[in-house]
This record gives C-alpha cells, structure tokens and sequence, in this order.
C-alpha cells in the first residue's frame, strides 16, 4: 500500500504531481512519500504491539536525515553498519539507547564513538571483534553491551548477495561455535553480554525461514538462561521482503503473528531491523526520456538516470516496474530502458513492455526507497540526484542535487604536476 496513483493519467506522488516536481527540481530525481513511510512504520510497529519490542530501522536502506527524522517521530531505533550511519542517526535526533550497531568489519574508531554515545547494543560478528571490543572498552572504562550474531545456518531462498545466514557466508558466528563464542565473551570483563542476534538475509518472502531462525536462536536465550546469564534482547535482523513484481510476501502482520507465536512467551524485548519492508515502496525515481534508438533487432529506451543513481538492476538483475509520469495512450513498446553511463550493464528493464515514450517524456521507476540513493555513486562523474519528501498539498528537497564542485570536493592537484605541458623553462 503506498500513495503514488494515477489520477486523470497523472501520476500523483499524495496530493503533488510528480510532473511538477520534476519540473521544478529537475531529473533524474528521488521522491518519497512521508504518508507511506509512516504507514509503512506504524504498521509493522503496531503488529508487535502484543509484546516488549523496539524497532531498528536498517539505515543502509534510505538513510536520508528526513527520512530518518520521521522514524525518531515514531519512536523508532536504528540499526547502523558504520559510523558515519552513527553520525546521521545522531544527526537525525535519534535516542542512542535505541541504536544497535551491526557489520562484520568494524574499526576500533567507529567502536569507540559508538561506546561514547551509549548505543543499545553491539551485534559482534567475531570472536576477534569481541576481544578488540573489550579492550576498548576496557580503555574507556566502560562495559560495552553484545549479543553474539549467530548464523542460524538457514537458507533464505533470496538472490545470493542478499543470502546471509548459511553456513559459507561471512557475517556471524556459526551456530555450532556460538556458544563457545558466548562462553568467551562472559569472561571478557568490560563486556556485558545482553542479547542474542541473528540476520539471515533480505528481501524474503516466505515467513517458515524466519520462523526457523528464530526457533534456533531462542535455544540460544535459554541455554543463556540455564547458566545464570540475564539475556534482554532477541534481535531478529530484517529481511522482509516487498513487492516488486508479482512477488507475494507476508504482511507485517501475518509475520509479526509467527514470530510472536514462535517466542512462546519468551520473556525477551524483541528488536527488529526491517529496512526495505518500510522505505522500499515508499519511493520512487522519477527519469526523462532522452533517445528513442530503434535498431533492426532491438529498442533502446534512453533516460537520463543510470546505474550510479539506482544500481540494483545492474548489481542483482532486479526487477523495478517502470510506469509512465503521463499516460499518453500510444500503444506499447518493448524495450530496454538504459541510462548514459559507459557499461552495458547500465539499465533500469530489459525486454520490458512499457507504454511507448517519447523524448521529454518522464518515468516512474517504482519501489525506488530503499536500497537507491544510499547505493548512488558519482561514477562517470554524474552528480547524485535530489531528493524529495512529499507531504499532502507539499513537498520538500530534503537533499540538495549535487553540484559540479561536489564531484572534485577534496581532491588536490599537487605542486609537482603545477606546470602545465611546455611552460617549464
Ligand atoms: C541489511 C540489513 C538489514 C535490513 O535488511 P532489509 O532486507 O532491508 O530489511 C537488517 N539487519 C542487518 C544486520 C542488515 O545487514
């Protein structure tokens, strides 16, 4: 459910024309729903309403600091993978006590921001990390709060790079080791052990994986118990996945419901990490038609938003609907939708059947929120595109579109390369 509709052919972002935004922001650009992001919130929030649990947004996902702001409004946390996501949760107003901090390769400085603040809660994914943890927090003279990532072994049935719970992935600890790992955690003394925590990967849509996971990682929280160890936080991760096409996932609900049944009264708060579930069609990237190139084999519809500004086509070979801004009635086409960048694999749809398009005409590319601008790049030198937040009547840049000396921000032309070709004497 979001609220980007057709009225009178025109595509409505709420109440705005996505055509007028487009005209006074230019392409390509990101627009998001404020009203879908807080439904999208409340909704999976109030599914767990039953039982003590807290809501961690997975920032990787839109990490935009309106978006965030929107989510701290709701009562929400974060899940963070780095400290410049520890920097924008902050920035955002968020409470620390409501941010966990997850990734396999952090650095001893982002531990110790993250320690400095007070974060809810360390999600280690090694033995080593635990040591370095302990030392820092030993220096610091603090006791910094873990639980363990356990990797469940459980098979995601999701695209492989976004697979992260079985046995040959790095994140966690293996299942069968775990308890170990927990054992030596418990006799590091600047750590204290809180939680239990697993992510078995994204973008599922099937509920019997998660149920899984959880089954095995609750194991975990009463072997804990049975040793006199006060386990708090059963962290469950994201991974929920969305439609993109003609995928069915569960709705929050249905999901929140097995999850709930499967705790069985575990006296746990249950923290959850949903990312793409909650921004993923909360936003879209709206993209100009430049070229019409029609060869004897093939149609190539050429827009002016590539790779660099939404990736996962070209990264996992995904499926993003592409939807007319105007419905123009003039039949249809199949075509691949590329971009301008200099790789083949710069497209948005191949093979797709889209409504014919003219240069000057606008796209849609739908389920944009998530997963989009935090993976933009500037490669070919593009400056990353704006970003808006709709409100009703109203809308809102919430990121500036790049400029020129954005690109070149840093970068240093040294003395030794100051005489140009032919000028030394
Ligand atoms: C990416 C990630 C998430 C969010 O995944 P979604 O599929 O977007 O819900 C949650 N937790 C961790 C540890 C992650 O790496």
């Amino acid at each position: 459910m979001d609220y980007f509709t057709y009225h009178d052919a025109e595509l409505f972002a709420e109440e705005v024309p996505v055509r007028r935004i487009a005209r006074e922001i230019g392409t390509p650009v990101y627009i998001y729903s404020l009203g879908t992001l807080r439904r999208h919130f409340r909704v999976f929030d109030q599914a767990f309403a039953r039982i003590p649990h807290l809501i961690c947004f997975s920032m990787k996902a839109n990490s935009n600091l309106a978006v965030l702001r929107a989510f701290v409004n709701e009562g929400g946390g974060f899940d963070i993978v780095s400290r410049g996501e520890l920097f924008r949760a902050l920035r955002a107003g968020a409470d620390p006590k409501k941010i966990v901090f997850s990734g396999v390769g952090k650095k001893r400085e982002e531990i110790e921001h993250a320690l400095a603040s007070g974060i809810l809660m360390f999600n280690v994914e090694s033995e080593q990390e635990l040591v370095v943890l302990n030392s820092i927090a030993s220096q610091m003279d603090k006791r910094a709060p873990i639980s363990l990532r356990i990797n469940p072994d459980v098979d995601p049935q999701t695209h492989p790079y976004i697979s992260t719970g079985m046995k040959k992935s790095k994140f966690g600890i293996d299942i069968k080791r775990s308890m170990d790992g927990y054992r030596n955690a418990l006799a590091l003394s600047h750590l204290e052990v809180v939680g239990v925590d697993c992510h078995i990967g994204s973008q599922l849509t099937s509920i019997p994986p998660f149920v899984d996971a959880l089954s095995r990682v609750k194991i975990f929280v009463q072997a804990l118990r049975n040793e006199g160890v006060r386990i708090r936080y059963l962290d469950l991760g994201g991974g929920l996945g969305i439609r993109y096409r003609e995928e069915e996932p569960p709705h929050p609900e249905q999901y929140a419901e097995a999850l709930i049944e499967e705790l069985h009264g575990l006296d746990v708060t249950l923290i959850l990490e949903p990312g793409r579930v909650i921004v993923g069609n909360a936003g879209i990237l709206v993209t100009e038609v430049l070229y019409v190139k029609e060869t004897e084999e093939k149609k190539f519809v050429v827009v002016d938003g590539g790779m660099n500004d939404l990736i996962r086509p070209a990264l996992y070979g995904s499926y993003q609907a592409i939807r007319p801004v105007t419905e123009a009635g003039n039949g249809k086409i199949v075509a691949d939708v590329v971009g301008p960048i200099c790789e083949s694999g710069d497209f948005f749809a191949k093979e797709r059947e889209i409504a014919r398009p003219k240069p000057g005409d606008l796209l849609a590319v739908m389920s944009a929120g998530a997963y989009g601008f935090t993976m933009a790049s500037n490669y070919n030198s593009r400056t990353r595109p704006a970003e808006v937040l709709v409100d009703g009547k109203d809308f809102y840049v919430v990121r500036a579109r790049e400029r020129l000396e954005d690109l070149i921000l840093g970068e240093v032309i040294p003395p030794i390369l100051e005489y140009a070709k032919g000028s030394e004497v």
